[in-house]
């Protein structure tokens, strides 16, 4: 039985994180997203939220548990008996981050295993900070993101009233 975890920050979860999530399940037998309580970011959701948007994003996918976590990724993946890191790789940008976080994390645990997962080209540029900024100025997010996430970034970013 092989249970990876998928941690990072999902402020808030985008198709891009669900493309990889789709990948995942179909290799492992449980996938346990988990959202890291970084407290060097500044999130624009609480840790609650983006919780509770991934449970309601990922509903009905029967190998998916979602929790949260504080502190070493490698420390949760041994909490919970995963045998790996996934992470997901969209462009060459993101790769010297995410070699050296793999290779730190193999130093710091030898037996926890990180593999890079790459999306459909059609969601390479897509993270969730270019999501953030296109709510807030109510450009359109309909297609990047799931119908939840679109609600609470309506409700952040309430749109403006003609007239004002
Ligand atoms: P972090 O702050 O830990 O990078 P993110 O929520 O931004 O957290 O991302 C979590 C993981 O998902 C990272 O490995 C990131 O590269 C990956 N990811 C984010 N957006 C996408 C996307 N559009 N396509 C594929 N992978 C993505």
């Amino acid at each position: 039985m092989a249970k990876v975890i998928y941690p990072g920050t999902f402020d808030p979860v985008t198709k891009g994180h669900i493309d990889i999530i789709d990948r995942a399940v179909e290799l492992f037998d449980e996938v346990i997203v988990t959202v890291a309580k970084n407290p060097g970011k500044t999130a624009l959701f609480s840790v609650e939220e983006r919780v509770e948007m991934l449970k309601e994003s990922l509903k009905g996918y029967e190998k998916v548990r979602v929790d949260s976590f504080d502190g070493l990724v490698v420390d949760h993946a041994k909490n919970v008996g995963a045998v790996g890191i996934i992470r997901g790789l969209r462009a060459v940008s993101d790769f010297e981050y995410e070699f050296q976080m793999a290779l730190m994390n193999r130093k710091l645990a030898g037996d926890i295993t990180t593999i890079l997962l790459m999306p459909h080209a059609r969601y390479t540029y897509l993270n969730s900070t270019i999501i953030r900024n296109l709510a807030q100025f109510h450009g359109n997010v309909a297609e990047f993101v799931t119908p939840i996430v679109l609600k609470k970034l309506n409700e952040k970013f309430p749109p403006k009233k003609k007239g004002s």
